[in-house]
């Protein structure tokens, strides 16, 4: 065998292997709802989700450098487009940071005009700020004949809390204001329980059969409107049985350890989190609905 037959052998086994790493890994972490539309999640508990059309790459919720990297490898395995959008759903750090990874892809950064204006009070290292951000309660990215929607919240989870639409494929991204399958997440931090489900309702009219959670404990990679419902019930029923509580005259300490939701049993932190799930609900009833801030502040 010559030399260069023989190179050229060598050079044909490490693409094929490289490929096959890449078809693992797509497997693994990849999971195509519909045609050019992809959840993405390494396994570190948040999702991501990317759009893939004629002229480009949209990618939505960077999390972290090493989520972002996984997710541009994820990309890399069924596109070779350019990565055209990077777009955050809400300000949280822990959400939102990695950008770099995209802005050096040549993507633009974009989020809403509240969560710009958090991150750029609240600087992280890891945090690249946006170069766009939007103002108001709907934004329209058009890219390769596909549309996605941006919705703005208002008051509910975080600053700028944006759901994402497709409404041809009628598939919806949803950040933190939905987790399927879970109690409440922990404390309910930044939550504004009244707003919360004045969002939910909202969220429940809109238009979808699909839904890409940033976080998730059902079964199926791919959820759908009743988990938007179910997470409003849940809510309303903590709300009932605080209520119940009050008016049997349980002294307000002992609540958080007397409420019991067994319906939810069969949910993901169920022992470790409703109480302090109480506790944050039962607070928000007596103090009045926090956090809050004046309505049409930054627009
Ligand atoms: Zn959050
Ligand atoms: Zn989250």
């Amino acid at each position: 065998m010559s030399n260069v037959k023989r190179l050229f052998l060598v050079i044909a086994a490490i693409f094929s292997t490289l490929l096959m790493m890449n078809t693992a890994f797509a497997q693994q972490h990849v999971w195509q709802a519909a045609d050019g539309v992809y959840r993405y999640g390494p396994g570190d508990g948040y999702y991501s989700m990317f759009v893939v059309t004629d002229e480009g790459v949209i990618a939505i919720e960077p999390v972290n450098i090493k989520h972002s990297q996984g997710l541009l490898k994820a990309i890399r395995s069924v596109t070779e487009k350019p990565v055209r959008y990077l777009l955050h759903s809400h300000n949280h750090w822990d959400h939102s940071k990695g950008g770099q990874v995209f802005r050096d892809q040549g993507a633009k950064i974009v989020a809403h005009v509240e969560a710009y204006e958090w991150m750029k009070a609240n600087p992280h290292p890891d945090l690249a700020l946006p170069d766009e951000v939007w103002a108001g309660n709907r934004k329209d990215i058009v890219l390769g004949g596909k549309t996605i929607e941006l919705h703005y919240m208002g008051m509910s989870h975080g600053l700028g809390m944006t759901v994402f639409l497709l409404p041809k494929e009628q598939i919806a991204y949803i950040a933190d204001i939905v987790t399927p399958h879970r109690v409440l997440f922990a404390i309910v931090p930044d939550f504004n329980i009244k707003e919360w489900t004045r969002t939910l309702i909202e969220v429940e009219k809109m238009d979808f059969q699909t839904a890409i959670y940033s976080h998730s404990h059902a079964k199926e990679p791919f959820g759908t409107k009743s988990d938007v419902t179910q997470t409003r019930e849940f809510i309303e029923d903590l709300q009932a049985a605080i209520v119940a509580e009050f008016k049997k005259g349980t002294p307000f300490g002992k609540i958080p350890s007397t409420v019991k939701l067994l319906k939810y049993e069969h949910w993901a932190m169920y022992n470790e989190w409703l109480h302090l799930n109480v506790w944050r609900v039962m607070l928000d009833m007596h103090m009045g609905p926090f956090p809050w801030r004046p309505d049409h502040a930054y627009e």
